[in-house]
């Protein structure tokens, strides 16, 4: 069923050519034990290379079972020798980190069959051997005669036709080779066996055909083939292609993997250190993406608090304050760029200072530029964490308890009452703008609020009526904004002024109050528009902010009580504050504020009659109209009598100059006009009106960095479509401050990256190179692995599984150093910055990683797994 037709095979070692066979011709018949004999180097293990379908032919033809093999592809070699032969080897050959079992089951794993049936038969190989006691044993635990008796085992497992033999007792004493000898004349009882050996003894004792070779050529045989056993050798009997074409070897994933898992097994230490070695590069990552991600994290919530405290402001009276810090301290810049030493020049920067100072100064159009950011209202949102509109309507607040006379707390006068601070610059014409009022808008953005503060008692504030007072981080206000609020006596700040002016120190006793007594506290909301009364009878609108009981009347019955619902404190993660002590309120309230004012009677009365000042029942002088006589007498008799007499003699004047009582009116009213400056705008400012279309100041809180760019570009864009006396001038004040702040975090990241990328790269040569020393020295189990049938697919994804597990075990280390690494690594971030828990591994970074880990590892190892898997099987086998 073999028969070797003329077979040469020739090596080619650098320009040199050995000729191990020159032209052999030889039959083998089903069922015989062929010894062959020669001395050393004459070419008998190429002549069983060749006949197992490990190494090639280079001329002639192998025909097996009749059939040609020089047309026969890598597949179907892999079939022969997994189904049609067995090797054994003079070196053994096993593969030392797999149990006896495991070795002899390999072929059978390699060719699919069943676990359990697998089992079975490797036992009964093993029994057949007289093994079948040592099937746990590794094969260095076994004598040299045990280790062959293994290999025989592993050759006849799969009950292969041919068996070949290559010096199988070239490394056993007399005793040992005779029980070998004995074992393989059982096995060709039914089979081809094929031995070489150097023992003429032993091959005469137990073969029934001698064969003897020297220098590549058949020279003797003892029992060759006859004519018709020859014809019939040559001649097709069982087509064998066919035969193994329906089971074809191929090795599962599984089986892949277990060999792989069972190698790194028996070699734990250098595992655990390879995985190490991979992992430093996988820990390298991880931390800096820890770092990073939590410096993101850190950076983006020091801009959202940064920003909530310094956001874009663009005020009615709008002032370019950057344009006006570049003409101070800029360069002039188009000066002269040569200059002669010896002599000084000026730098002219003056003119454009006061260029800066006059023109940068402008009025605003709040009102269309609102417009604006309403119909971009979607975008807008993107860009910011809070949008704040400010109105001139002040915030009157008084105490609610008014028993021991009135106490406005907003605006505050506590300074102005002190005579520290003149009362025109305390309070005025925004709310919660003044710098000594301590009521203050909070943001519209309960999620912001609710990150930056924790809730010490009560809640946060949810409708216009409630009040929040926030603390400093150690539960503390300034007595300033107690002594404002009513809390302290505003009397007790009277002495204190007092001893200090006097050289004195005093401090008053430490008060400490309960969360309850804050709780406790209670504003009553009264409107600019209430401290006006109609006259009844001049019908003329007074102002009586100075009249007590009319006060405490109106507060008693028209305020609005606001209450004090909660009280801040700034949390830990929080970097800066919105809001730093003092009272907070809703916007909601200045909604609710500007409509009471608009709604009100006075507002209402000097809207009806919009050419007659309200406060005096006289015309606006710049207005349309002008006082009729009438109304020129009953403004006379109004006025005090001494008073009234001088105006009068300056009427009678008038109309001794000879202009009629109409003429006259009117020259009298514009006599009053230089005196009176009212107009109807300043009343309603008076007033408190404010058009909620028209704000006096837009606050745009950034939500970082980028956002406040983006913010910029589009009141650019805004201002790009208007008119220049139109456009919009704000006024940054992060900007102003740390403009260089992003190219700074910017420069880090990119630094980070490349710290990154340098730390992949190392780490993926690293494993790339663990697994091509892997590979060398796995090259006889890859030359075995050949041998019984396993194709060169098969053996690279013997390494690829090896890859992929020391990738998974070097990326799920990685991880785990990272995060023992992390806890020492936040300590120390801690003492120094006391930033608590800033680097953080985010999940999916970690899954990342390892993933990153594996296909990395794969993509290193997937050049070695090649290599080995190219090994030429013949002298992966000769290596040792
Ligand atoms: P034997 O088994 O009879 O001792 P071999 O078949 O191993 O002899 O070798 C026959 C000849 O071929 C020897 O001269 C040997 O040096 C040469 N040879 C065998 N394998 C190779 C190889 N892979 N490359 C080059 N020469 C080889
Ligand atoms: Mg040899």
């Amino acid at each position: 069923m073999l028969f070797l037709e003329n077979i040469k095979k020739d090596y080619v070692t650098g320009n040199e050519t050995v000729e191990a066979l020159k032209g052999v011709t030889l039959g083998f018949r089903d069922c015989e034990f062929v010894s062959v004999l020669g001395p050393s180097g004459c070419g008998k293990t190429t002549l069983l290379n060749i006949i197992g379908g490990l190494d090639g032919y280079t001329e002639g033809d192998l025909r097996i079972g009749g059939v040609s093999t020089k047309d026969y592809r890598d597949r179907d070699w892999d079939n022969y020798r997994n189904h049609s032969v067995g090797f054994v080897f003079q070196s053994y050959n096993l593969i030392p980190h797999q149990s006896v079992l495991a070795n002899v089951e390999l072929a059978l794993t390699l060719s699919g069959v069943p676990r359990a049936e697998r089992r079975r038969r490797a036992r009964e190989a093993l029994e057949k051997v007289g093994l079948g006691d040592q099937l746990r044993k590794r094969p260095n635990q076994l004598s040299g005669g045990q280790m062959q008796r293994v290999a025989i085992a592993r050759a006849i497992v799969n009950d292969p036709e041919i068996l070949l033999a290559d010096e199988p007792t070239g490394a056993l004493d007399t005793e040992t080779s005779v029980q070998v000898m004995e074992l393989l004349k059982e096995i060709s009882r039914d089979r081809l066996v094929v031995m070489v050996t150097h023992n003429p003894q032993l091959a005469e004792r137990y073969s029934t055909r001698i064969i003897r070779l020297l220098d590549g050529r058949v020279t003797g045989d003892s029992a060759p083939l006859s004519a018709g056993e020859e014809e019939a050798c040559r001649a097709a009997s069982v087509p064998q292609k066919e035969k193994t074409e329906k089971k074809r070897a191929r090795m599962s994933a599984f089986t892949a993997f277990s060999l792989s898992l069972n190698n790194l097994l028996t070699k734990k230490a250098r595992t655990i250190l390879v995985a190490f070695a991979g992992s430093i590069g996988i820990i390298g990552i991880a931390l800096i993406l820890s770092l990073s991600s939590g410096a993101t994290d850190f950076i983006g919530r020091v801009q959202k608090d940064t920003l909530s405290s310094y956001p874009i402001s663009v005020q009615r009276q709008g002032v370019d304050y950057s344009e006006l810090l570049r003409s101070m301290t800029g360069s002039s810049g188009d000066g002269e760029e040569t200059f002669e030493e010896g002599k000084i020049y000026s730098d002219d920067r003056l003119a454009s200072m006061m260029n800066a100072m006059v023109s940068g100064v402008r009025e605003n159009d709040l009102a269309s530029f609102k417009k604006f950011l309403t119909e971009n209202q979607t975008e807008l949102d993107g860009y910011v964490s809070a949008v704040a509109y400010r109105y001139a309507t002040p915030l009157r607040l008084y105490a609610a308890d008014t028993e021991n006379g009135v106490l406005q707390v907003n605006p505050a006068t506590l300074m102005s009452d002190l005579g520290i601070v003149p009362r025109m610059m305390t309070g005025g014409s925004f709310s919660g703008g003044g710098s000594y009022d301590v009521f203050n808008e909070l943001l519209d953005n309960p999620g912001l609020l609710a990150s930056q503060y924790d809730v010490l008692a009560g809640r946060m504030p949810e409708k216009k009526e409630d009040l929040v007072l926030i603390v400093d981080e150690h539960n503390r206000v300034s007595d300033y904004i107690l002594y404002t609020l009513g809390v302290k006596d505003p009397a007790e700040a009277r002495e204190i002024l007092d001893a200090v002016s006097k050289g004195e120190s005093l401090s008053p006793a430490p008060v400490a109050l309960s969360y309850d007594e804050i709780l406790a506290l209670s504003f009553r909301l009264l409107p600019a528009t209430a401290l006006y009364e109609k006259d009844a009878v001049s019908g003329v609108w007074q102002d009586r902010s100075e009249d007590t009981a009319y006060l405490k009347g109106k507060i008693d019955s028209e305020g609005l009580t606001l209450r004090v619902v909660g009280i801040l404190r700034p949390s830990d993660a929080s970097v800066a504050t919105s809001a730093s002590g003092g009272v907070g309120f809703l916007p909601s309230l200045t909604d609710y504020l500007v409509r009471l004012v608009a709604d009100s009677d006075p507002v209402r009365a000097q809207k009806e009659d919009p050419d007659t000042d309200i406060f005096s029942g006289l015309p606006f002088p710049s207005g349309s109209r002008t006082m009729t006589m009438a109304e020129v007498a009953a403004y006379i008799a109004a006025l005090p009598p001494e008073q009234a007499a001088a105006e009068q003699a300056k009427l009678a004047a008038l109309k001794a100059s000879g202009l009629n009582d109409e003429a006259a009116a009117a020259a009298y009213a514009k006599s009053l006009s230089t005196v009176s400056s009212s107009t109807y705008d300043r009343n309603m400012q008076k007033l408190g009106l404010a058009d909620p279309d028209d704000p006096s100041a837009i606050l745009l809180y950034p939500k970082d960095f980028d956002s406040k760019d983006a913010i910029a570009a589009m009141i650019d864009r805004y201002n790009a479509e208007k008119k220049e006396e139109e456009k919009i001038t704000y006024t940054d004040y992060v900007g102003i401050m740390m403009s260089s702040v992003t190219v700074i975090i910017n420069a880090i990241s990119y630094i980070l990256i490349a710290f990154v990328a340098v730390s992949l790269v190392v780490s993926s040569i690293m494993i790339g190179i663990i697994t091509y020393i892997s590979v060398l020295e796995r090259t006889k189990e890859i030359g075995v692995l050949r041998a019984v049938g396993a194709s060169k697919r098969d053996v690279s994804r013997v390494f690829n599984a090896e890859t992929f597990i020391i990738g998974l075990a070097s990326g799920s280390l990685g991880i785990g150093i990272t995060l023992l690494l992390l806890v020492p690594i936040n300590a120390v971030i801690k003492h120094f910055t006391d930033i608590g828990g800033l680097a953080a591994l985010p999940l999916s970074g970690a899954v990342v990683l390892i993933v990153i880990s594996v296909v990395l590892t794969l993509i290193a190892g997937l050049f070695p797994a090649r290599l080995a898997a190219k090994k030429d099987p013949v002298i992966a086998l000769r290596s040792e």
